[in-house]
């Protein structure tokens, strides 16, 4: 009887032991990536918006979130970045829950600009106008698409839909908000350049305002990771086992964000990394591994194109580590 214990609990630590091996080995990853890196000192905060200028460069932490829900962290995971336009790649999902696949392509476009996320020439050079819905063009055109009775509403709409995607109740950090909305004008000229080519929805300063108060929502990077994670498990978020979009939009969002998820580098992260992935000036990346993963990053210094450094290189390691890159 004891022999037959004994063997019973030999198999069972057997069939066990790859599940229990893979969680430490992610803790243990996420460990060693971010000690690689956290002497990496190159980039520089965007001063563009003043607020952003003045967080701390040394901010770093690393995150992953598996389709299953099971989390690992590394560093500074209780700071809250503002999300910027990490939102944009969730904030599409509402829309195209909204109006449908094809409305996307008709209204926004989703072809990659190759130019800066902010740029007026990418609006001036293409027909489609906004050209993407993850640089600010495309971004400020989408928050015009959604469809509410009024501006409150609307808000209410992509407030909850981000903390759908994160599990958690979500806020406006106000510091950010203040110095974006004293300092947008060159966002408010591209939502009047649209206006100008039919290719805004809505009020033009209700859309901005609505587009600056999304990019300033407070998320951790245990949050992105969270988000990224909800996309690998094919829209259903893996810790609330909440569905948030339906599961044929995801490879369509997921498409989008490898156009332009990386700004005018998407194609050099795409060649590199192999994953779709959204960054913001806050210095979050968010990328997600289809089936398995949501892996992020944050750390405030970012290169010409606007990606964080630090998060970059982390993810990178990762995705080299886990063989994640999707084209292999
Ligand atoms: N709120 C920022 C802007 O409109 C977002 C930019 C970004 O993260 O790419 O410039």
């Amino acid at each position: 009887m004891n022999q037959l214990r004994i063997l019973v609990v030999f198999v069972v630590s057997i069939i066990c032991l790859p599940a229990q091996a893979a969680e430490i080995d992610l803790q243990k990853l996420v460990n060693e990536v971010h000690a690689q890196f956290a002497n990496e000192n190159s980039g520089k905060n965007p001063d563009y918006i003043p607020a952003l200028a003045a967080v701390d460069s040394k901010l770093f932490a690393v995150s992953i979130v598996t389709a299953d829900g099971k989390s690992y962290s590394a560093g500074d995971i209780k700071h809250e970045l503002s999300i910027q336009s990490v939102s944009k790649a969730f904030n599409l999902s509402a829309v195209m829950q909204q109006h449908g696949e094809t409305a996307i392509v008709e209204k926004i476009g989703v072809n990659a600009t190759g130019l800066p996320f902010s740029s007026i020439m990418a609006i001036e050079l293409n027909e489609e106008r906004s050209v993407n819905p993850l640089v600010n063009a495309g971004a400020i055109a989408q928050v015009s698409l959604l469809e509410a009775k009024n501006a409150n509403k609307k808000w209410q709409m992509i407030e909850s839909n981000l903390e759908l995607f994160a599990g958690r109740d979500l806020s406006v950090m106000k510091d950010i908000y203040k110095s974006e909305t004293d300092t947008n004008t060159k966002n408010q000229a591209i939502a009047r350049l649209l206006a100008n080519y039919g290719r805004l929805y809505d009020d033009i300063e209700e859309s901005v305002d609505l587009y600056t108060r999304m990019c300033s929502v407070g998320v951790n990077t245990h949050d992105l990771a969270v988000m990224g994670a909800t996309y690998a498990n094919s829209g259903k978020n893996p810790v609330t086992g909440k569905t948030v979009v339906e599961a044929k939009y995801v490879p369509k969002l997921l498409a989008v964000m490898a156009t332009a998820g990386l700004y005018d580098d998407s194609g050099l992260w795409l060649y590199k990394v192999g994953l779709p992935a959204k960054s913001g000036v806050g210095g979050g990346i968010v990328a997600v591994v289809p089936g398995k993963y949501g892996i992020a990053a944050f750390s405030p210094p970012v290169d010409a194109a606007g990606n964080s450094v630090r998060a970059q290189l982390a993810i990178e390691e990762i995705a080299k580590r886990l063989n994640a890159n999707v084209f292999q």
